[in-house]
């Protein structure tokens, strides 16, 4: 069995629509570089589409009906969307999941100092990366810094072209002879991944002869006070100066740091690549791809026979842990709340529904690179331009941590698929033993439904650069179309 080639198959009019799509997509990717600004341009979408917020609905007492369109947001984060069906809900939804959090370094919570006139910032890798890629590059910080207050300053520095960038440091080749020696796992150390964010000093200004006069008036006790705050400024004066800006742009004090999520990522803009343009070269592609084709086909498809859900969620990642992670109880919750206003929740009823959904569980895939042949087992590898990709599982060592979708649901998709003359390929990640990755899949199969893999080919997955095919993100968000028009096994 050879893929076929998404490229060959299409008509004049759909690579026009495939290249409007990708373009939609370039720009969600270069305005949404965390999961919150995900949610937030997320949101602003699907509201224009008609859907309304879960709490507002509650408050309202209205009752959901077929064709109504709802959505609830959890902590900034996470969000979920559902479009109510014809069929009663117990009967099972068409769920998409995908996740919209990506690898990237985070400020530490105590991250500013200096040292030898250069302020710096500490930060903890998140998820998977090969450390060594996140040096000499121009990077921007995003996220949130929230004050005692309850007030929150919102940060997104370095996408604009006068902006300022940060940057982290690498040992010049000349002096590199201990590190060219080392592992690529230890060439570049976690603990020196630090952002170089300053190097001019604080001006202190000189007391004038009438400031004097002033504090001549003022206690001994303030004055001791004041010589010590001039002293610090002198010998840090870098970092005082850092944080004379952050209090300017800002409004913050260095203990604001403690709670804040600044997120450390790549800067500038999604590319077009090739010298035909045929691809996408950008940041967080995993599996932001995914969740952008997902939420699309929520907001393309109408009059559904079964309630058709989206789950866009955090923490993928670092294991789906935590509150806006998939194995948070949010998305159970949100279901009893969406039967609940259709007039159908009952304990039992929301057993039956989530054992009958069926979900596509999507995320990016490792897409067969001619640079690195010998990680691929060609005929089970997926390959850029040949379609959305289905992985019936994924896992490593022996699948463990897979889902393994069963044969007969692997039958249904294939008839779905083909049904809308979808292209499509089945995957594996790499070759058996050469490593391999999971999904939230496993997780929502805990209720008994079925579950399967699928997602876009990626190269380069993890680095601050990733790659897809504008065929393959097209393709796939047809397939997600067919998957909630789809009427269940
Ligand atoms: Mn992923
Ligand atoms: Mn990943």
């Amino acid at each position: 069995m050879e893929p076929k080639n998404v490229w060959e198959s299409y008509t004049d009019k759909q690579l026009k629509d495939m290249h409007a799509f990708n373009d939609a997509y370039r720009a969600f990717l270069s305005a949404s570089k965390t999961e919150r600004e995900c949610v937030d341009n997320i949101v602003n979408d699907i509201e224009k589409a008609g859907y309304v917020e879960l709490p507002k609905l509650i408050q309202s007492g209205k009752k959901l009906k077929k064709g109504d369109k709802v959505y609830a947001v959890n902590m900034n984060k996470n969000v979920v969307m559902f479009l109510i069906g014809s069929e009663p809900m117990e009967k099972g939804m068409n769920i998409l999941g995908a996740h919209i959090d990506s690898p990237r370094l985070d400020l530490k919570q105590n991250p500013l100092y200096e040292e030898k006139g250069l302020a710096l910032l500490d930060t903890h890798y998140y998820g998977g990366i090969k450390k060594y890629q996140w040096v000499t590059l121009p990077l921007a910080l995003h996220g949130v810094i929230v004050k005692k207050d309850g007030t929150t300053a919102e940060i997104s520095l370095g996408e604009e072209e006068d902006d300022p960038v940060f940057f982290i440091s690498d040992i010049l080749i000349h002096l590199a002879a201990d590190q060219m020696s080392k592992t690529a796992a230890k060439a570049v150390e976690g603990e020196a991944l630090n952002i170089i964010c300053g190097n001019q000093p604080i001006k202190i200004e000189k007391k004038t002869a009438a400031a004097s006069k002033t504090t001549a008036r003022t206690t001994s006790k303030a004055k001791a006070a004041d010589k010590k705050d001039e002293e610090e400024k002198a010998k840090e004066g870098v970092k005082a100066g850092v944080l004379a800006i952050l209090k300017d742009m800002y409004g913050v004090d260095e203990e604001d740091f403690l709670s804040a999520e600044i997120e450390v990522v790549p800067a500038g803009k999604a590319r077009e690549a090739g010298f035909d343009r045929s691809m996408i070269m950008s940041y967080g592609q995993d599996d932001r791809v995914c969740a952008y084709g997902s939420y699309e086909a929520m907001l393309a498809v109408k009059n559904v026979k079964r309630t058709a859900c989206c789950i866009l969620v955090d923490k993928e990642e670092i294991g789906s842990v935590g509150a806006t992670g998939m194995q948070s109880r949010f998305f159970e919750n949100i279901v009893a709340e969406v039967m609940n206003l259709a007039g159908s929740y009952s304990e039992l009823a929301l057993r039956r529904c989530l054992a009958n959904s069926l979900m596509l569980s999507s995320d990016v895939s490792a897409g067969y690179d001619p640079n690195y042949a010998a990680c691929f087992e060609t005929k089970n590898t997926c390959y850029l331009g040949c379609g959305m990709v289905i992985n019936k599982y994924t896992g490593s060592r022996g699948k463990s941590g897979s889902n393994d979708a069963s044969a007969e649901f692997m039958a249904y998709i294939r008839k779905v698929l083909d049904g809308e003359k979808v292209i499509f390929q089945t995957a594996e990640l790499g070759k058996v033993d050469q490593g391999g990755g999971g999904t939230i899949a496993y997780i929502l199969a805990q209720y008994g439904m079925n579950v399967i893999d699928s997602g876009v080919a990626v190269l380069d997955m993890h680095a601050p650069w990733e790659v897809t095919s504008k065929a393959d993100v097209y393709e796939t968000y047809r397939g997600y179309i067919a998957f909630l028009n789809g009427e269940g096994m």
